[in-house]
This record gives structure tokens, sequence and C-alpha cells, in this order.
């Protein structure tokens, strides 16, 4: 595993490359990330994967502060894993130079997330591009456990016409249901366990709705998670995966979207 931390040394060993195959993180990395990572060496091209906790993306300074870090042990995977290429860069190489294609952000930014932290998309969509052009990766893997991260770095891609192609991974969960990420490495048994108990309270939920659609009764089911030990719920809402329109009626093709806080741990899923 070659390890790189500025992009003219990184670029100058793409060029002698087929293409690349692209796993982006923020590091803290989990079973979430190494199945991405396993995907990508699938495709017989050089394996880079970056990471790098982009400040942009945060819309609290203590949050980036409190993300979740463990560069020995992402090291220690990663070098497990055998990839090709690791880029760790510093904020120059990333924000200091203007990028060539302007960020296309869809109206759906201003949705779930995007109404609870604000500036969050231009942020994921600034250093996506960015890190599009420096690798120009012909794929890059992403999780839909960030579902709607994918969709609109979908839309940029498409409306920008850039050659990467999407490779969208399901999203890995532990064993107790919880969807693995680096956040969970801050919760504590107990809190694990709370967002345990909502996962499958969610889940059981989401099948029933499908079968009797007047049974998606947002607030009862908002006072359900607080009983079960949430601490705020930000969202809860039911949309179409391909198209991202508002269900009215039961549908089979439906996500269950939802964010909410057991302490100050702001968690995401959807199922
Ligand atoms: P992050 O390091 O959280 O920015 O995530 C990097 C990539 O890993 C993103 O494409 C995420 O969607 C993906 N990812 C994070 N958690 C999971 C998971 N539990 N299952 C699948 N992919 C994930």
């Amino acid at each position: 595993m070659k390890i790189f931390k500025d992009k003219q040394t990184l670029q100058k060993e793409i060029s002698k490359t087929n293409g690349i195959s692209f796993v982006p993180t923020m590091g803290g990395l989990h079973k979430g990330h190494i199945s991405l990572i396993k995907q990508s060496k699938r495709f017989k091209l050089k394996t880079l994967v970056s990471i790098f906790v982009n400040p942009k993306q945060f819309n609290k300074e203590r949050d980036f502060r409190n993300y979740p870090r463990n560069p020995k042990n992402d090291l220690k995977i990663l070098k497990k894993l055998k990839i090709n290429y690791l880029y760790i860069p510093k904020y120059k190489d990333i924000y200091g130079f203007k990028p060539k294609q302007k960020v296309f952000l869809d109206k759906f930014s201003k949705r779930l997330c995007g109404r609870y932290r604000k500036g969050h998309f231009e942020g994921v969509l600034n250093v996506v591009n960015r890190f599009i052009e420096i690798i120009k990766p012909k794929y890059i893997f992403l999780g839909k456990k960030d579902y709607q991260q994918l969709y609109l770095i979908k839309k940029h891609i498409e409306r920008r016409k850039i050659k990467t192609k999407i490779i969208e991974c399901k999203t890995i969960r532990e064993i107790n249901g919880v969807a693995c990420s680096s956040r969970n490495l801050n919760l504590n048994k107990n809190q694990m366990k709370i967002a345990s108990n909502i996962y499958y309270y969610l889940y059981n939920i989401k099948k029933k709705i499908k079968k009797n659609y007047n049974l998606f009764n947002i607030n009862k089911i908002k006072k359900d998670l607080i009983d079960l030990g949430a601490n705020k719920i930000d969202y809860l809402e039911n949309y179409n995966i391909k198209n991202f329109k508002k269900l009215k009626k039961a549908s089979k093709k439906f996500n269950l979207f939802f964010a909410y806080h057991i302490k100050n741990t702001r968690l995401i899923d959807n199922i």
C-alpha cells in the first residue's frame, strides 16, 4: 500500500495505471467501509482509498472536532485489505485550487439532512467534485446508508457529464441491526442498545406500513422513538427511492429515512 499526502505525487502514480476505483472516506473505518473496499477490489483496477475529515461539511465546529478519528486502526485495516493507494490529503491539497466544474446541487439537497445541517451537502459536493478532479476515477463506491448523499452526487455527476461511474453499495449492519457508522464509536453500550431497539422498531413499522399506509402516523412513531430512548428526532420521512417523491399511499418501493439523536450523537439511516 502506497501512502500519498499530496496530489502531485499521487497524480503521477495514477497516470501509470489503467484507471482508479475510488473509495472516499472520513476514516474511523468500520465494516461498512470494508465492504465498499472489497467491492472496489473486485473491479480489477487499482483501489484508492482516501481519508479526509472534510471540515466544510460540518455545520457545527464541535461536531467536526468530536468526529471519531482512529488513524492507527485505519492503517491496520487498509494494510490487511491490501489496497493499492491511500490518500490522506491536507486541507490545502483539496481546497488550494479552483475546480474546473461547478458543483450542481439538486433541489433535493434542501430536504432531510439538508434541512437540519445547513451547508452540509454544499460541503459534501464541494469535496467530492474536487476529489473527482484530482483522481479522475473510473468508479466511485458509495454507500446506500447515506442515500441522500449518494443521490445528490449522482445528480451532480449526471448534470456535469462526468465520466466516473457510481457503484451503489448496500448498507452493512451490526448484528444488532444498527447501521455501521464511525459515529457509533461515540455510543456506550446502553446507547447502542437504544439504537438497536429503534432500528427493530422502525424495521417492523415499515413492514406494517407497506401493507397499510394509514399506520404511518409520524407523531405516534416519533413519540415511540423518544420512549425508546432517543433524545431528539430530526426527521422521519417516507420516499420512493428512485425519484425521491413523497408517498401518499402504500407502495413497495419506499424507504423510511430517519435521523435522530442519542445524547450528543446524531445517527442517520434508511430502511
Ligand atoms: P464516511 O466515512 O462516513 O464519510 O463514509 C464513507 C463511505 O462509506 C460513504 O459512501 C458511506 O455511505 C459509506 N458507508 C458508511 N457507512 C456504511 C455502512 N454501514 N454500509 C455501507 N456503506 C457505508
